[in-house]
Formats: structure tokens, C-alpha cells, sequence
């Protein structure tokens, strides 16, 4: 029996293990690991080992990259070897978009410090001559791949673990969770109760039903994975680097003289949705030869000798994919204290090093170590852990890893989730939706005899005329927006003042009807959100939030409540529906459909009142996000489609336009507005962020970040987020790109479209340099994106692109 413990894990996978092992590493001793069956007998035992560093984030790109050197050291460390062998690996290309992808891919990855280099055919064949390559475009090369034995390196990290002082206890299942006031208390065993103040839970396939005991959403289901492995091939041996041929679906590596080949295939099968079996332990699911029939016919393509191979194992082994294809880590916002490391998406292997380090540390911290938004628990709403949506999205998310990553590239399953109520107008009016956070979101509008439906390309998108046609709308005459998809927040009672101010860096002591934007901050002084508040009264704001972040801000406000403090926080997103009415002439139309005084003098920028339109009592409030004049509308849901109908009724002579997302894109780049995720993270301050003017060091209660921005005031920035605009009118940067200074990389591209107005490509992105990026370094370097390989100059600058006051540049 234990009695109690400081922290318990739940699952001795690789993933559990490593948390133990990094615990123990920062000092915990009273650490209890608890497993139902035996180590690594859940998946982890029959995963093919494969680690891949580069990743769609440099941070989660920098958790492979350390586990890449801990599965190295291990075994000097522990005595038990990890079977890490650093054999590099080959990506292949059958196409030429799969090649611009690679290329990408390779530019990324050097700004990210993984060597990896852009390889002809014939070279791609040299490095591994089974290869047929007379089909292929080129390849790339990343020299510091490997591949490692996924249940020794669990045995290290347990090895490591048990001798920093971790109980790790085999055959005990955790049944149940006992929380008191919100937060982690204890576990209940098949070997009896455990006191405990925090729980990580790291149970795999199992970890969805493990969560929504204790009213947690984890939102990941498994899918059959399937490979085989060969008996030994003349040919091979353990130096032959991984290969990955995409187009095909399939990743193949050496395994004791032959090869194990297997793959995602673009519709996966799911499993275990109801249950998972009692006694799963180290067991494998049934061969299914049909469906890997897929795999088997392009692997024989691309490697001939497959053909006549004898195959020695097909393994059929469950694997828990997440709606997105990024894992899940974090501190849950239901229950305090309680973490989870799950849904590894078949890069379990890979991220464990990183992401128990990571874990951990958050744990011992109680607060993220790095920018981890991307596998941030916190970015799903409890509709994500629904086992139908699940099932449904996960059977594609397996065949999205070796899809091409095409920017705006939509998912096709689980769908429709969550609808504005102008979503069949919209429908009717030809909208291109998207999904964002469960929503559908009209992205651009196609004109008669156009589908709406996005073509993908990396070069301009079939949608490009037309996204441009609604930019324009929007700064020359108006244009309508349905953003109802914002989160939106309510925070009242008496104390609602005191609380926003401690949590805004803005001041939001301001008198009803005004707007204030303002970042919310952690004590490091970096993003935590960025948003507005709007005072309704004197115990009453709305706070409005980016559509992904509505889970997040709502935990990061609840938990900053002080005790005692008369104050309700409530979601009322689905409440209310958003019109964004923007351009020179939406004061003309709103005033037409209002009969209100619309005048600069009575209704001032950053101002919000009820204004009547039709018979419906909307709040319009006077800011954009586009840069030019123009209202949003909070609409009550029910009056939304007749407001909508109004507006078209009375705009139509003034040149209104449906606008979708991707012109707001545009529009939003050129006058430089950041984004939360992008341009403003955990890791950004105001200063870096150049957004200082929403900050008031000044106020009477001093906000969350105060004393770290006061420390930084003044001093030279390392980091500094910069603007550039493209010379070459052609060129199309989607994102990532790295960004280079007299031909060094000195920071990547945070945000970027084609800016209508400007005739070329616009770009944000934090440049780094650490004597400070100042006017001084900006005006004397040459500034270029590597736009997929191709040098591309650009003019960068601290102001925003697009200045209605400056020079405009037309192509
Ligand atoms: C065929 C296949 C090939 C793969 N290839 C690769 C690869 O090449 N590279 C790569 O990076 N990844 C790969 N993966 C993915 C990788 O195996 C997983 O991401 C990883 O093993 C997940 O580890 P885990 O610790 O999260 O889960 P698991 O290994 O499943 O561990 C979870 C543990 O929790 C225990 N548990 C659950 N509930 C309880 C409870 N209530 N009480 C106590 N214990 C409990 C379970 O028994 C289990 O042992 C592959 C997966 C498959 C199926």
C-alpha cells in the first residue's frame, strides 16, 4: 500500500516514464508511477521506433530535438540500451508540389539548426540504393534522423527514474480520481486509495475514458496501425537511413537485416471507440491484409525487392489520434492540477524525450516552460472529446501525416459542429467554409459558375481573385464579415473592475461604452491573450477573444479570480452572433439601416453602444481589425439573419460585399494587427511585440507581468517583431518562412498573405539579434524571406505595411 504520494502517474508507457524520469531529474523524490499491466505493454511496445526531429513549431521541433540527444545518453546513464542509432533519413518526392513541399520543409527545418539538405533522385538513390528513383523529382536529406527501440528506452527512462527515487508499481490499475474543490486529491487503485495533489495522466488509448471520470476532455481516439516486417533482404543493413516516400503513404526502416514497412493510409480504421478491452496488454489486433493493401503496392513501387521478401510479422497495433494530429499536454481547465501527456499520434516515440521533460516541468513549475500552444490541452472544447466526432475525424487525421501540407488546407470530417445563423444565407451566397474551433466560417465567396471550393496549391489559390475583389470592398467601400465565431466572455459583479485590471496590462478602468485592447499577461511579462474588453456597465465587461482561445482565456481568468471576489465569469459565445461591418462607407450604411449619429463626434473610435436595426437592438462597437472605418455588430442569435437581410437591403447601391476570412487576412497584414498564436505568444512581450501603446505601467492595481516589463523597460530588444513587404510582386509566403538578414537566418515568418492593396506579399515575423533590433539594424541590412528555397528581398520595417497617410505600392 501507499499511502500518498506527491505526484502519481497514471501509465508506464514511454510517455509516463519519461515524466517520472524528468521529476525525478528536477527533484522530486515522492513520485508513484502506477500501471495496469506491465511497462511499455500498452502501444508503445510495438511502435516501429522511427524519430523524425522536424516538427510544424520550433518548439515542438526543440522536444524531438532533445530526446534525439537523451535516447543517445541514455544508456550511459542507466546501463540499458536504447537502440537509438542515428541512421538519417530520405523523404521523397513523386511530384513536383510534393517537392516545393520538401524544400519548405528543409528551409524550415535549417532555421530551426537540423541540418538537412535538398537531394537529387540519384542521390536520394545512392543513400539508399534498394530505391527505385527513375519516378521521383528529388528528396531531402536530414542527417541526424534515427530510429531507437521503443520498449528499451522505456525501460531506460523507468531504470533512470527508479534510481532518482520514482516507485514505479506494475499490475495497479487507477479506477478513480477523488477531487475536492476543484483540484486533484487523490486516486483510488485496485491497490487502494492514493493521497495525492496532482495527477498525470499519461494512459494512452485509455487516457479519453481516464479524463472524463473526473469531467476531463481528452479528446483522442485510437486507430489501427498497421506494418510488417520482412526477413532479412541482401542489401540491408542497420546503417540504411529511414525512408519516408509520402506520396505513397509509407515510411520504411531496417529491422535485424530487413525491413519494416508501413504507413498511413489516407482513411484509417478507428478502434476501441466504446471501450478498450479489459487485459489489453501487450496484444495486437487482427492482420487485415485488404487494407494494407494500399502500403504494400506503393512500398513494392518505390522498393522492388519488397515484392519477392518473405514477410516475418504483420502487426496490427491501436494507436490514439487527436482531432488536430498534435498530442495533448498540459494542466486540464476543469480540474486543478490535473495533467495529462497523451494522444502521441504516432509520433509518441519521438516526442516522449521532450515532451516528459516539458510535463514535468510544467508540473514542478505549474506553468508551461516554452510556447507549447499547439499541443496546449487547452485549445479543445469539451465537443472534441464526442466519440462520434471522434471516430469520424481521427480516420482522417492518420492519412493527414502524409498528406501535402498545403497552406489553408481544411479538414473534410466532423464538420458542421457548430453554425452561425447566417450560415445557410452565407451557404446561399456561395461562402467556402472553413472550420476553426468546431465553427463554420465562410473563408471567401465564389461568384456564379465558380465552386466554392478551395483548390490547393502552394502558388496563388483558385480563390485569389476573389478573396481580392472583397479586400477591396472593405477599403474602398464596405464589406460585411460574419465573425461570429469570436469567443466572448461576460465578467461581473462588483468586483469585475478590480479583477480585469489586475489581469489586462490595459487600462480597463474606463467608463461604460468604451473598448480597451489589451493583452493579458504572465508573470513573465509574455502574451498569455490578447483581446478586447468592453465595459457594459459598472460591474459588467464583455471580453472578446480569438475564436480558438475561448477554452484558454476562460481557465486563465477563472483561475486568477481571487478568493471571495464578487465576480461571474460566463461564456456567452454562443449568445451572440458578430457582423463586422467595415470600409469608408459602412458609416453611411449603418446609418442608413439605424437612423443613429454615427458622426466622429458621437460615436468616436473605441466606442460601443445599443444602436436599433430593423427591430432588433444591437451593440455596435466601433473598432476593426481590418484597419479602415467600420462597426462590429453583436447581434442576439435570433435577430441575426434579419439584421444580415437589412444590411443587404439598404447596401447594395453602396458596394457592400460578403468578405470571408482569408480577405481579412490580407487586410489584417498589411495594417500589421497581430494575432494571438502567431504574433503574440507566452513568449512575447508588448515591448518585443512593439504593442507598448496597450500598456499603462501606471495603473493604481498593477497587472499580472507588471515587474517583468518594468525590468525589460529601456533595454536594448533581443527580439523584435518586424513587417516586411515583398519586392518581387510574384512571390507567396504562406508562414514559417525563415527570414534572413545580409544571408544569415535570423527569424522566421510569423503571419503572411498577399496584401491586395499593396500589389505584393506582406509579412510579420520576430528577427532576433542580441546587441537589439533597433531602426539602426533594420536600415542597414538586406532583408529577404526563403520563400521554399527561393531568396526573395523584402523591405522590412517596424511600421505597418499598409499606412493610408504613406506611399502606396501598386505592381
Ligand atoms: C504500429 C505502430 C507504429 C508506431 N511507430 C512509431 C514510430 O515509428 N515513431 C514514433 O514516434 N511513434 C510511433 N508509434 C506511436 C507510439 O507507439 C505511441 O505514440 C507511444 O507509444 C505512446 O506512448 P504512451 O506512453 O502515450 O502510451 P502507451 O504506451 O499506451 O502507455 C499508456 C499506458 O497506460 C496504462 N494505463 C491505461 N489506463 C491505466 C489505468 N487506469 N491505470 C494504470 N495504467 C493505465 C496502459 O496499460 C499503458 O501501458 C507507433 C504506434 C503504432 C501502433
Amino acid at each position: 500500500m501507499i499511502g500518498s504520494a506527491r505526484a502519481v502517474i497514471v501509465g508506464g508507457g514511454i510517455v509516463g516514464t519519461s515524466v517520472a524520469y524528468h521529476l525525478t531529474k528536477l527533484g522530486w523524490r515522492d513520485v508513484v508511477l502506477l500501471e495496469q499491466g506491465s511497462l511499455s505493454g500498452g502501444t508503445t511496445w510495438h511502435a516501429a521506433g522511427l524519430v523524425g526531429q522536424l516538427r510544424s513549431s520550433s518548439n515542438l521541433t526543440r522536444l524531438i530535438r532533445y530526446s534525439v540527444d537523451l535516447y543517445g545518453r541514455l544508456e550511459a546513464e542507466t546501463g540499458q540500451s536504447t537502440g537509438w542509432k542515428q541512421c538519417g533519413s530520405v523523404s521523397v518526392a513523386r511530384t513536383t508540389e510534393r517537392m516545393i513541399q520538401l524544400r519548405r520543409n528543409a528551409s524550415v527545418a535549417n532555421a530551426y539548426g537540423i541540418e538537412a539538405h535538398v537531394i537529387s533522385r540519384e542521390e536520394a538513390g545512392r543513400r539508399y540504393p534498394l530505391m527505385r528513383t527513375d519516378d521521383l523529382v528529388g528528396a531531402v536529406w536530414i542527417p541526424g534522423d534515427g530510429k531507437a527501440n521503443p520498449a528499451d528506452v522505456t525501460q531506460a527512462l523507468a531504470r533512470g527514474a527508479r534510481a532518482g527515487g520514482a516507485l514505479l508499481r506494475e499490475g495497479v490499475k487507477v479506477t478513480g480520481v477523488r477531487i475536492e474543490r476543484g483540484a486533484v486529491a487523490g486516486v483510488e487503485t485496485s491497490a487502494g486509495p492514493i493521497a495525492t495533489s496532482i495527477l498525470v495522466n499519461c494512459a494512452g488509448m485509455w487516457a479519453r475514458e481516464l479524463g472524463r471520470m473526473s469531467g476531463v476532455t481528452v479528446p483522442l481516439h485510437a486507430c489501427e496501425h498497421m506494418y510488417i516486417v520482412t526477413q532479412p533482404i541482401a542489401g540491408v543493413s542497420s546503417d540504411l537511413p529511414v525512408l519516408r516516400d509520402p506520396d505513397g503513404h509509407v515510411y520504411v526502416k531496417e529491422e535485424v537485416g530487413g525491413l519494416l514497412m508501413g504507413g498511413f493510409d489516407p482513411w484509417a480504421k478507428p478502434w476501441g471507440t466504446d471501450r478498450i478491452p479489459d487485459g489489453f496488454s501487450f496484444q495486437t489486433l487482427k492482420e487485415d491484409w485488404e487494407k494494407f493493401e494500399i502500403l504494400m503496392t506503393n512500398a513494392v513501387q518505390r522498393l522492388p525487392a519488397l515484392e519477392s521478401a518473405e514477410v516475418r510479422t504483420f502487426l496490427n497495433g491501436p494507436e490514439s489520434f487527436t482531432p488536430d494530429n498534435y498530442f495533448i499536454l498540459g494542466e486540464a481547465p476543469e480540474v486543478r492540477r490535473y495533467y495529462v501527456g497523451a494522444g502521441f499520434c504516432s509520433g509518441g516515440i519521438a516526442a516522449a524525450g521532450g515532451a516528459g521533460r516539458a510535463l514535468a516541468e510544467w508540473i514542478v513549475d505549474d506553468r508551461p516552460p516554452m510556447d507549447l500552444w499547439q499541443a496546449d490541452i487547452r485549445r479543445f472544447a469539451p465537443f472534441h472529446a464526442d466519440p462520434r466526432f471522434l471516430r469520424e475525424r481521427v480516420s482522417e487525421i492518420v492519412g493527414v501525416h502524409y498528406n501535402i501540407a498545403f497552406p489553408n488546407r481544411e479538414l473534410t470530417s466532423g464538420r458542421g459542429v457548430r453554425r452561425s445563423p447566417l450560415h445557410e444565407r452565407l451557404r446561399a451566397r456561395r461562402a467556402a467554409f472553413g472550420a476553426k474551433m468546431g465553427w463554420e466560417r465562410a473563408n471567401w465567396f465564389a461568384p456564379e459558375g465558380v465552386e466554392p471550393e478551395t483548390v490547393y496549391s502552394f502558388g496563388r489559390q483558385n480563390w485569389f481573385p476573389y478573396a481580392a475583389a472583397e479586400h477591396r470592398a472593405a477599403r474602398e467601400a464596405v464589406a460585411v464579415f460574419d465573425q461570429t465565431s469570436f469567443a466572448k466572455l461576460l465578467v461581473q459583479g462588483a468586483d469585475a473592475e478590480a479583477v480585469l485590471q489586475r489581469l489586462c496590462a490595459n487600462d480597463v478602468g474606463v467608463p461604460a461604452g468604451h473598448i480597451v485592447y489589451t493583452g493579458m499577461l504572465n508573470e513573465q511579462g509574455g502574451y498569455e491573450s490578447d483581446l478586447t474588453v468592453t465595459r457594459l456597465a459598472a460591474d459588467a465587461y464583455l471580453v472578446v477573444t480569438g475564436s480558438a482561445q475561448g477554452t484558454r482565456d476562460l481557465d486563465w481568468i477563472r483561475r486568477h479570480l481571487p478568493g471571495g471576489a464578487q465576480v461571474t465569469v460566463t461564456d456567452v459565445t454562443d449568445a451572440w452572433a458578430v457582423l463586422g461591418v467595415m470600409g469608408p462607407r459602412s458609416r453611411e450604411l449603418l446609418g442608413r439601416v439605424s437612423g443613429a449619429d454615427l458622426g466622429n463626434a458621437a460615436f468616436p473610435f473605441g466606442g460601443s453602444r445599443e444602436i436599433p436595426i430593423g427591430p432588433a437592438t444591437v451593440r455596435a462597437s466601433r473598432i476593426t481589425y481590418v484597419g479602415e472605418l467600420g462597426w462590429e455588430l453583436y447581434v442576439p442569435v435570433a435577430e441575426a439573419p434579419g439584421v444580415y437581410d437589412v444590411l443587404w437591403e439598404r447596401g447594395g447601391d453602396l458596394g457592400l460585399r460578403d468578405a470571408g476570412y482569408y480577405a481579412m487576412d490580407s487586410l489584417r497584414c498589411e495594417k500589421a494587427y497581430r494575432a494571438w498564436g502567431r504574433e503574440v505568444t507566452t513568449e512575447d512581450t508588448p515591448w518585443e511585440a512593439g504593442l507598448g501603446f496597450a500598456v499603462r505601467l501606471d495603473k493604481a492595481i498593477p497587472f499580472i507581468g507588471r515587474e517583468a516589463l518594468l525590468s525589460r523597460r529601456g533595454q536594448p530588444l533581443a527580439k523584435r517583431l518586424l513587417t516586411f513587404v515583398l519586392e518581387d510582386p510574384a512571390a507567396l509566403p504562406w508562414g514559417d518562412e525563415p527570414i534572413l538578414r545580409d544571408g544569415r537566418v535570423v527569424g522566421a515568418v510569423t503571419s503572411a498573405a498577399f496584401g491586395h492593396t499593396l500589389g505584393r506579399a506582406v509579412a510579420m515575423g520576430y528577427v532576433r539579434e542580441p546587441a537589439g533590433v533597433d531602426e539602426r539594424y533594420i536600415e542597414t541590412g538586406a532583408f529577404a524571406l526563403d520563400v521554399g528555397g527561393e531568396r526573395v528581398p523584402a523591405r522590412a520595417s517596424l511600421a505597418a505595411p499598409y499606412d493610408p497617410r504613406g506611399l502606396r505600392i501598386k505592381s
